[in-house]
């Protein structure tokens, strides 16, 4: 039997897409608003400033040369964006004062724009407390109080309204991808999933299969208990493939009683075991008291050339052949 590392959500844990977005308004923004004062700092002979601002306005180019096509790099943002600007900003203040102390709030904004909330919170705080103290050095005592306490105050709106904004992408995301009835993917997420597990296996050569189940005889569970209680048993079978996939895979509500699960790292032989293993699953079958639930079942492993429709298609051409030799079966 197949041993599988329980998964008890259906969740996606990617960058939020938002971020490519955003990512690239900001760094288009920061660049234009930098190209003058890093002119103007070599004009003025204040050589580390321009270069300085000139390491920000590169890391902005890479940024950019990214988001136009529509790619998020998190390695730039966490481990350029964060040294090189909370430098650049931290040395202006230094040499600057008063001058150079309105930089640093666009900093701490920017970081909920160019980086998940996690990071964006732990980097503001890091630089809150670097420039803070070089404030203090370097400005007059009421101008280092005011600073601090709006330059504090800032971060906490932005860390507050990034956090709601955060929550409801969340939650969009969740109610635009969710089957309601069993929790599962809906389709909407097939088509990309498929397209990444495509790419992977065409990159790293890991094998990825397809299985495919459908309920035998559902229409008769539904005319015979009533639709409640089709509804249940969706629940239940939802519910109980939920519990069977490891957090890699990804299982789909495809619509009425077909389900469909995305198996990475698995071959045609582990995928038929799988598959063997969910239509022996006595809780599967006993779902209803006085009458036995079962499935056929397509197993398909992603073959070389195969697209999206051609991998489902043979995974379709199974189930059907399933159904064909008289339901309750594997055909891989
Ligand atoms: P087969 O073994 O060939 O798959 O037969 P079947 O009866 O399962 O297949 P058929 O396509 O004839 O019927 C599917 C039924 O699924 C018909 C439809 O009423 C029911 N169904 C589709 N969506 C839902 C749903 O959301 N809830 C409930 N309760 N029933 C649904
Ligand atoms: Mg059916
Ligand atoms: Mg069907």
């Amino acid at each position: 039997m197949t041993t599988r590392i329980t998964n008890p959500r259906n969740t996606i844990d990617d960058i939020p897409e938002f971020l490519i977005k955003t990512t690239l308004g900001c760094s288009l923004i920061v660049l234009v608003i930098l190209i003058p004062f890093t002119i103007n700092n070599f004009i003025q002979d204040r050589v580390i400033m321009g270069l300085a601002t000139s390491a920000v306005a590169v890391v902005c180019i890479i940024n950019v040369w990214y988001g136009l096509q529509s790619r998020y790099r998190l390695v730039v943002n966490t481990y350029l964006v964060t040294p090189v600007g909370a430098f650049a900003i931290t040395y202006t203040m230094l040499q600057l004062a008063n001058s150079g102390s309105y930089w640093p709030y666009l900093l701490v904004l920017a970081y909920y724009f160019v980086l998940p909330q996690e990071r964006a919170w732990i980097f503001n705080a890091l630089t809150v407390l670097i420039i803070v103290p070089s404030a203090w050095l370097v400005l007059d005592l009421p101008s280092a109080v005011r600073f601090s306490a709006a330059l504090i105050g800032t971060s906490l709106f932005a860390y507050i309204s990034m956090r709601e904004i955060n929550t409801l992408h969340g939650l969009l995301r969740a109610k635009a991808t969710t089957d309601p009835l069993t929790g599962l993917f809906n389709r909407s997420l097939l088509e990309d999933s498929l397209q990444q597990a495509i790419a992977q296996n065409q990159r790293t050569g890991v094998p990825m299969a397809l299985i495919t189940f459908d309920i035998d005889d559902f229409k008769s569970v539904n005319d015979t208990l009533g639709h409640d209680m089709g509804d249940e048993v969706l629940r239940g079978k939802g519910e109980l493939l939920r519990r069977h996939t490891r957090s890699s895979d990804r299982a789909f509500r495809m619509g009425g009683e077909e389900f469909l699960v995305l198996v990475h790292n698995t071959g045609e032989g582990q995928g038929a075991e799988f598959a063997e293993y969910l239509r022996r699953d006595t809780e599967l079958i006993d779902l209803l008291s006085d009458r036995k639930v079962t499935i056929s079942v397509g197993v398909s492993e992603l073959q070389k050339g195969m697209d999206v429709s051609a991998w489902m298609k043979a995974c379709d051409e199974k189930l059907y052949k399933a159904k064909e030799d008289g339901r309750y079966r594997v055909v891989a």
